[in-house]
């Protein structure tokens, strides 16, 4: 009865949602244009309504990224701050901010996994969004580090543009062994399992 007892932590999570101060690890992955980004925006401009302080962050990798916003293909932006590091994010980061975006997760290093573990633990709600898989279908680090420690998850799906099925995967057109290549329907397109060829192969015709 003891040990049932000291393991059952109900009573505790029901105090500090009383208190307002849990925070928590919310996370959306899936391949190139699936909306990742949209959806990311989308709950921060939901924050800003609810009149919650929100800080965003994306990584600096080039002049594309250095620009202050995050952008949806669909056209949908929200303010950001370009940072290199997870430990700049968190030098950024103002004591009062309530909920945090973070969109290309899968660019920061390996230091995001403690810095989100920090902000959730002091109150903050944590949003990051990011590709889950690389160019070859192999996971794409910190992203499956995050989806385990994150209280909730969203997958989202493109739809393959060779045969229309559910698009799983971000299908690289252009020659490269290069990891990070910034770029976005010059150079990728969405594809399902079975359309789908690691490394590369060539642009689809519509
Ligand atoms: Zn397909």
């Amino acid at each position: 009865m003891v040990e049932e007892f000291a393991f059952d932590n109900t009573e505790e999570r029901r105090r500090s949602r009383q208190n307002g101060d849990a925070g928590w690890i919310e996370v959306i992955v899936g391949s190139m244009f699936s909306g990742k980004s949209e959806e990311l925006i989308r709950r921060l401009k939901r924050a800003q309504i609810a009149r919650q302080k929100v800080q965003v962050f994306k990584p600096k990798i080039d002049d594309r990224y250095s620009i202050e916003q995050i952008a949806s293909h669909s056209g949908m932006t929200h303010v950001s701050k370009p940072v290199m590091t997870a430990a700049e994010m968190m030098a950024k980061m103002e004591d009062d901010t309530q909920v945090v975006g973070i969109d290309e997760g899968q660019f920061f290093d390996m230091e995001l996994i403690k810095a989100v573990t920090e902000l959730a633990n002091n109150g903050k709600r944590v949003i990051i969004a990011g590709l889950d898989q690389d160019y070859t279908g192999r996971p794409f680090e910190p992203m499956p580090q995050l989806l385990s420690i994150a209280e909730f998850i969203t997958k989202t799906h493109a739809i393959c543009v060779k045969c229309g099925n559910t698009a799983n995967y971000s299908q690289r057109t252009s020659e490269s062994t290069e990891r990070v290549q910034v770029g976005a329907h010059d150079k990728y397109e969405a594809r399902c399992r079975k359309c789908f060829v690691p490394h590369s192969d060539k642009p689809t015709v519509v």
